[in-house]
């Protein structure tokens, strides 16, 4: 069982990397009476704001790393990419949750779809890419259309080329950087939920009602809960992240994206991504839940007892990208849109701004969906 000390309050919680989710973080970790100490190289981070330190450095710098050890009693992240040898550097030296095994299967997609399928949870089909010379047979076995992803450092479909046709294969494996990649069949999803639960040293779990989100450009947009899906169905996205969350031993927060396919007038679910993290498709959390994801989070690291996941509004989640967050003085004038900006001094295209979180009563979106 993972090993976690129980924080007292006015204690010291580490989080590696500053922006919007270590933001989140560390304001939730504020309002328990937690102390944080932000590790990001990147001086004008969102989340330094809001920090009772701050280290400017890289990942790699063993020195700066070191002291942020030392400060804190617990070191947690809010990105999974955290270079493997900077948490075996701080692993040795204090508690790093969610531990190396998670981040190890979520930093490369092979190891993903073999861990779900492992533990029985379908994934697309796919092949594992090496050179260009892979991708024609993979695409012939598979069918096309196809995605290429690269196996690490991909986020926000970054990494990521569609193939529509056999010919499409050069430009693929340039746009991936000629990268180790997996080729992936192209998902006719019904929609895309996603479930965010949490599970504590002690093996207790919880989890939030699985949203339903809107992607452009791989990037998502918007959230909404509830998800268009059946009872059954958000039941069976829980007992996937109960399965995956035992199966790691995981403490902390984890999301799963799942793809929603309708077959012959059966609803399945299939498996995207495990992000071993507080998420954006859970940010209707902070406004609509008793206990936020980012709370959760914290709770579950500092050994604390997980709180409800329950929901008491139906919510509509609207990320605010680059200059969507001049909208800014309209929203303050809606009485039900909650607003989250998040800092950042530049705005460019395609860079998360802040959120809207407008809430309805319970029951009023599910019948507006009807
Ligand atoms: P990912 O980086 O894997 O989370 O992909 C980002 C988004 O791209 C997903 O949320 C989907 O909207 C889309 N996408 C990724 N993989 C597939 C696929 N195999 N089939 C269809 N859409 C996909």
């Amino acid at each position: 069982m993972a090993e976690t000390p129980r924080l007292t309050p006015a204690a010291t919680i580490g989080i590696l990397g500053g922006g919007q989710l270590g933001r989140m973080l560390a304001l939730a970790a504020a309002d328990l009476g937690l102390k944080t100490h932000v590790l990001c190289p990147e001086p004008d981070s969102p989340a330094f704001e809001v920090t009772r330190r701050r280290t400017v450095a890289d990942y790699g710098d063993e020195a700066a790393l070191d002291l942020f050890a030392r400060d804190a009693d617990v070191i947690t992240y809010e990105f999974e990419n955290v270079p493997s040898a900077t948490v075996a550097f701080l692993r040795a030296r204090r508690p790093v949750l969610p531990d190396e095994q998670a981040l190890d299967i979520a930093q490369d997609r092979r190891k993903e779809k073999s861990f779900l399928e492992g533990l029985g949870i379908a994934v697309a089909p796919y092949r594992r890419i090496g050179q260009l010379a892979d991708i024609e047979p993979a695409a012939a076995e598979i069918g096309l259309p196809a995605v290429l992803k690269t196996c690490r450092l991909g986020y926000d479909g970054k990494g990521q080329y569609v193939l529509r046709e056999a010919g499409d294969a050069r430009a693929a494996w340039a746009g991936v950087g000629e990268a180790a990649s997996i080729l992936e069949a192209f998902v006719p999803f019904a929609r895309e939920i996603s479930i965010i639960a949490a599970r504590s040293a002690d093996g207790r779990f919880t989890a939030y009602d699985p949203p339903e989100n809107v992607h452009k450009e791989q990037i998502l947009r918007r959230s909404q809960v509830p998800a268009r899906i059946s009872v059954a169905l958000a039941e069976e996205a829980e007992a996937i992240a109960r399965k995956v969350a035992d199966a790691l031993d995981y403490v902390g927060v984890l999301a799963i994206e799942l793809f929603v396919v309708e077959e012959e007038g059966r609803a399945r679910l299939i498996a995207n991504e495990i992000a071993p993290r507080v998420h954006n498709s859970g940010h209707w959390t902070m406004d609509a839940c008793r206990v936020s994801q980012f709370e959760q989070h914290i709770r579950a690291v500092a050994g604390w007892p997980l709180g409800p996941a329950a929901r008491d509004r139906d919510a509509v989640m609207d990320n605010l990208i680059g200059e969507e967050v001049e909208g800014w003085p309209q929203l303050l004038r809606e009485p039900d849109a909650c607003l989250h900006l998040y800092g950042k001094a530049r705005v460019r295209a395609g860079r998360k701004m802040g959120h809207v979180t407008r809430l309805s009563p319970l029951g009023s979106l599910a019948q507006a969906n009807r």
